[in-house]
């Protein structure tokens, strides 16, 4: 039997809502058994962050060059920095058959929709925009200047939920990422998804 492709998820949703935090729970989880596509950045590396792990730290002239060479399925600038999607580790696992999950901002989720409109995308929105602010402002990693530059872009971010499937509310880290893994496993159980597989069987029977 031809191994079935695997799935593409896209976790989005606005700056300082949790995606960071929901997606280690994710890979923490020993259950899981979807692959994390570590995305290329310019930006700084942040204290305790390891390089192709949180994610490959790149030169300006570097990302540059793998734009020109089309080696991203989407890329972004935000708040200063780029960030993209390395094409080449997207396909390969999912034509392994595995699936792979992508945790990026709004923009680059909307050139994904574009390129991979089969994909599943959820989209991570805050219980209120106050919790959004609070977040941004406690986790702390960024200047004042920063901050509000993500407070603002949060907001447009948050408008862009109708280009989603799913939206799953972060209240608690533990239940969106409970929801992420069984919207996931939906997915798999979607009629159009087995259906093929149940007419080659009977094909094959019938032989
Ligand atoms: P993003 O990746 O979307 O920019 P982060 O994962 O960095 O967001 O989270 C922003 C801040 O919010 C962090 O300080 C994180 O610890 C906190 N946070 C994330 N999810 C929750 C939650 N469900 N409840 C409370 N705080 C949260
Ligand atoms: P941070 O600097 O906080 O790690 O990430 C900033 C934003 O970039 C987050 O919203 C994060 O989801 C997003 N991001 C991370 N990797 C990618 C990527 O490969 N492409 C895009 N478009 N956004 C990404």
């Amino acid at each position: 039997m031809d191994t079935e492709k695997g799935l593409l998820i896209v976790l989005s949703g606005p700056s300082g809502v949790g995606k960071g935090t929901v997606r280690k729970a994710i890979f923490d989880d020993p259950t899981t058994n979807f692959e994390y596509s570590i995305s290329m950045t310019t930006r700084k590396m942040r204290d305790g962050e390891v390089d192709g792990v949180d994610y490959f730290f790149k030169s300006k002239e570097e990302f540059e060059a793998l734009i020109e060479q089309d080696a991203f399925i989407e890329y972004a600038e935000y708040v200063g920095n780029y960030y993209g999607t390395p094409v080449d580790y997207v396909r390969n696992t999912m034509e392994s058959g595995k699936d792979v999950f992508l945790e990026i901002e709004v923009e680059g989720a909307k050139q994904v929709r574009k390129k991979f409109p089969e994909a599943l995308f959820i989209f991570l929105a805050p219980p209120t925009m106050e919790h959004l602010e609070a977040r941004l402002i406690g986790r702390g990693t960024e200047s004042d200047e920063v901050i509000k530059h993500r407070i603002s872009e949060a907001r447009k971010e948050v408008e862009m939920m109708n280009l989603y499937d799913y939206v799953v509310i972060n209240d608690e880290v533990i239940h969106a990422k409970n929801k992420v893994q069984t919207i996931v496993e939906a997915e798999h159980c979607k009629r159009e998804r087995i259906e093929s597989r149940f007419r080659k069987m009977i094909l094959e029977a019938k032989k």
